[in-house]
Order: C-alpha cells, then sequence, then structure tokens
C-alpha cells in the first residue's frame, strides 16, 4: 500500500534526528572516516554520510541500528546510495575506466 510505505518512510526518516542516530553516526565516522565508494576509485574524500550498505534497512529497525553501516561522502550517498536502496544494480568504474568488481 502506497499509504503505509510513506508512513512507514516518514517514521524512518524521524530516526535519523534522533540523539541515538547522531551518536551512532559520529561513532561509525570516527571509525571510518573517508568515503567508502571514492576509495573504491582510489580518490580521497571525507565521508559525511552512514549509509545502510547491504541493500538498506528496507524498513527493518534492526538493520536500521545494527548496520552494516558504511561511511560516504554527500555526491556518492546522493547517487549511488539512492540506486541501491532501489535495488538497482551498481556498476563502478575504475581510474582506467573498467568496471571493477
Ligand atoms: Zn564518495
Amino acid at each position: 500500500m502506497a499509504d503505509q510505505r510513506s508512513d512507514a518512510a516518514r517514521a524512518y526518516r524521524r530516526l535519523y534526528s534522533t540523539a541515538r542516530w547522531r551518536r551512532l553516526r559520529e561513532h561509525q565516522l570516527s571509525l571510518h572516516p573517508l568515503c567508502a565508494w571514492c576509495q573504491e576509485m582510489d580518490i580521497i574524500e571525507p565521508a559525511t554520510e552512514v549509509h545502510h550498505s547491504d541493500g538498506g534497512h528496507k524498513g527493518d529497525i534492526q538493520k536500521f541500528w545494527e548496520g552494516p553501516f558504511i561511511s560516504t561522502c554527500k555526491p556518492c550517498h546522493a547517487s549511488r546510495g539512492q540506486r541501491e536502496d532501489l535495488g538497482q544494480t551498481v556498476v563502478t568504474f575504475g581510474p582506467d575506466g573498467w568496471p571493477l568488481e
């Protein structure tokens, strides 16, 4: 149901403004201060976002809090993060122009 889905999405968005999430985010960024996706392309970029890897939390409250997480920069999170969350295959290209495994 479209309405239930957006209600759930709104509920999850609220979790991002909790103190618990902010602590978790700071912890993740202190452990992994560089963007994981930029690093795949040999780019050193400070991470500012915490992304739910492994296809996202998909409304799973346990996954929301426990991860797995990766640190990403804002541009990576905005482009690749959303594609992953939609379940689309993400192909990453290396500096030589060939897709990475
Ligand atoms: Zn990045």
